[in-house]
């Protein structure tokens, strides 16, 4: 099969690129491993697809941030609205800042990308995952359940979380075979392995999640915890996941809003001279295991040991969870392998976009809005170059 471009990956970032490289004018093939594209998409923002963020900066990424900056632009300042308003999805933002489509659907998404690449005339390829990739700038070959004979190759199979949907990785591998150097991955976004939370196992409570390693305090966000089994879940615990490391401890207070005076008072205030057990009083707080636990871990009598123990509920980090489990992977390929058209410098004629890339960003929309940025013009160039 021959074709001006082949997008390898059918995701959120492949199919940007394909869309973007045929609206330029390219012949183009999107080669993807799975039985159909977008399966990831289907899975973002719990089915609701948090596909922006009203207002994304490089601030709010990890990697190089100019050349973060630099390709964020590519949306401009109208962000994904007016991307998706060109495929007639309507988006809408919630109190956060989160941007969604209007039907809080991402069928809706899925649906009309699709549509969109049957009408630009996109060759999709189901049931193709790329194995080798061979040739040089202007015929390349690529090897999968069918040949495939491209000009220009845009790489955009993932990173390594979520490996169920095809993500497994193996991106990195054909880059390897090809000289091209990434950084360490890691999961991202993802739960914290600890000791002692089963006990409080399906408890979910506002808190502000805090890691701790020696005396330094090395992240902190607030948010809704979700006790698990096997650790510490939930968007504020996915932010400070990234830094995570055996041997930290997660601290989790419970009165985020209060500092340990204004706390100790409240407690007095709510106590209203009952005498209340510790347990009783935390109890009209927060959960009753999380009040049993805060009260039985109080150094001393008092209100201020209670509100003290309320705002210092404390975990031993084992690791984080791992890439099943993780909604992004931290590192990739760094910005020093590519040039701001995305094209790997060592590879003429070969372009990477989305989660490959050595950039991750926080919970709240501004993965996909990468996804769709480096896509866009990861297609656009290598349309471009032909
Ligand atoms: C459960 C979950 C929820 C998430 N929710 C959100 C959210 O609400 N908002 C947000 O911004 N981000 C969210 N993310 C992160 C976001 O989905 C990803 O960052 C984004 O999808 C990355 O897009 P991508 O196209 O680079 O990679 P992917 O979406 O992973 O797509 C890569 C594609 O390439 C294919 N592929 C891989 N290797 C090959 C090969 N060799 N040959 C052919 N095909 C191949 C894979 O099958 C896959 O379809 C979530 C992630 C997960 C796992």
């Amino acid at each position: 099969m021959n074709t001006g471009i082949c997008v390898i990956g059918g995701g959120a970032a492949g199919i940007a690129a394909a869309i973007s490289a045929a609206r330029f004018g390219a012949s183009v093939t999107v080669a993807e491993g799975n039985s159909r594209v977008g399966k990831k998409l289907l899975q973002t923002g719990n089915g609701r697809c948090n596909l922006s963020h009203v207002s994304p900066a490089a601030e709010d990424y990890f990697g190089d941030r100019d050349f973060i900056k630099d390709v964020l632009g590519e949306l401009g300042t109208t962000g994904a609205f007016t991307f998706f308003k060109s495929l007639g999805v309507l988006l809408h933002s919630d109190g956060e800042g989160r941007v969604y489509p209007y039907s809080n659907s991402a069928n809706t998404v899925l649906d009309a990308l699709r549509r969109e690449l049957d009408r630009l005339g996109v060759n999709v390829v189901t049931d193709c995952r790329i194995t080798e990739i061979s040739g040089a700038d202007g015929a390349f070959v690529l090897a999968g359940s069918e040949t495939i004979k491209a000009k220009k190759v845009v790489l955009a199979s993932g990173g390594c979380a979520a490996p169920s949907t095809g993500s497994d990785g193996g991106g990195f591998v054909l880059l390897e075979r090809l000289g091209v150097k990434h950084t360490p991955l890691r999961p991202a976004l993802t739960g914290i392995k600890c000791g002692g939370t089963a006990r409080f196992k399906g408890v979910r409570a506002k808190a502000r999640v805090t890691l701790l390693r020696g005396a330094s305090r090395v992240a902190s966000a607030d948010g809704e915890v979700q006790f698990t089994d096997r650790g510490l879940s939930g968007i504020c615990v996915f932010d400070v996941s990234r830094f995570a490391e055996k041997g930290d401890v997660v601290n989790v207070d419970l009165l985020p809003d209060y500092t340990p005076e204004l706390a100790a008072g409240l407690l007095e205030e709510l106590d209203c001279g009952r005498n209340l057990p510790p347990a009783e009083l935390l109890g009209g707080l927060f959960n009753r295991r999380l009040a049993e636990a805060a009260a039985a871990n109080a150094k001393g009598a008092g209100f201020a040991a209670l509100a003290e123990s309320a705002k210092s509920l404390c975990f031993k980090a084992e690791g984080v969870m791992p890439f099943a489990n993780a909604q992004v992977t931290a590192g990739g390929v760094p910005a020093s392998e590519i040039g701001s058209d995305l094209q790997v410098g060592r590879v003429p004629g070969l372009y990477l976009a989305g989660e490959l890339l050595d950039v991750d960003g926080k919970c709240g929309g501004y993965n996909l809005h990468w996804a769709w940025c480096s896509g866009i013009r990861a297609g656009r160039e290598a349309a471009a170059s032909i």
